[in-house]
């Protein structure tokens, strides 16, 4: 728990955040099909309200697959628009659509909504890790779930396939940087080992950080002559080395392709 009425849940896959109100149960993803059911459970035993509202911080499986086991439960799911076009996109093609339970609440750039004390208020801010990421602000907690647009210091994938763009990523955080206060607490999508999936500005500023020097990293070695298999050699971003293990490719891949386009 974060306060006596929003937490966290971590099995696997995005971090999914709950809220409790007299007004019912708000959830922000859904993880797996095979987590879900384990949220879902533990929220019963600790809340008897009902469920008011599933929300999706953007369309990707390890976040929304798991929307499925909420189906007799919550009767709203909210998300962004590009997310559910990205969601329908990714089951057409990958021929489930009949495992899905889709947003039937969509917004543009900004939704807002009272559930007991606390009010919700979603944003988007333009592409980001894709380009559907909503931020959700808790006002009166002043909490953000990020969704994958902070990987707390780890990789991120990014999603060029569903828009992605590593420059309009980094003022999508600078945004949010000047929306929210000092005071805000932020829930990431995924941590590295070893590090949280909450924290302070501080972690948004450093993944920020760490997303210009990917770019700044790539351009100067496209500008020394490297070809794309040389730079995803790269083992390190200058800059931002507390950024380790795997992954590294796929932020230098979307980089390289970003800037030759
Ligand atoms: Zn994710
Ligand atoms: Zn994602």
């Amino acid at each position: 728990m974060l306060t006596d009425d929003i937490g966290v849940f971590t099995e696997k896959g995005g971090t999914i955040a709950f809220h409790f109100s007299k007004d019912g149960i708000t959830v922000i993803d859904a993880q797996f099909p095979d987590t879900a059911p384990h949220l879902i459970a533990e929220l019963k035993k600790r809340n008897g309200h009902v469920f008011r509202l599933l929300i999706n911080t953007h369309h990707h499986l390890d976040h929304t697959s798991g929307n499925i086991a909420f189906k007799d439960v919550v009767s709203r799911v909210l998300a962004h628009e590009n997310s559910l076009a990205n969601q329908k996109n990714v089951a057409i093609a990958n021929k489930n659509e009949d495992k899905q339970y889709y947003p039937n609440n969509t917004f543009g750039n900004v939704w807002e909504e009272k559930a007991g004390n606390e009010r919700f208020a979603l944003h988007y801010f333009g592409a980001g890790h894709t380009n559907g990421d909503a931020m959700i602000h808790l006002q009166h907690a002043n909490i953000v779930h990020m969704g994958d647009l902070v990987f707390n210091r780890r990789h991120p994938f990014v999603d060029r396939s569903a828009g992605a763009n590593i420059q309009s990523w980094i003022n999508v955080l600078d945004t949010a940087m000047k929306k929210f206060n000092n005071k805000t607490k932020f829930i990431y999508g995924h941590a590295a080992d070893g590090y949280d999936v909450t924290g302070p500005k501080d972690d948004v500023q450093a993944f920020s950080d760490y997303l210009a020097n990917v770019l700044k990293f790539v351009s100067d070695e496209i500008k020394n002559g490297k070809t794309k298999d040389e730079i995803l050699k790269a083992t390190e971003i200058p800059g931002s080395l507390q950024w380790k293990g795997d992954g590294i490719q796929r932020p230098l891949e979307a980089a390289f392709e970003e800037l030759s386009t």
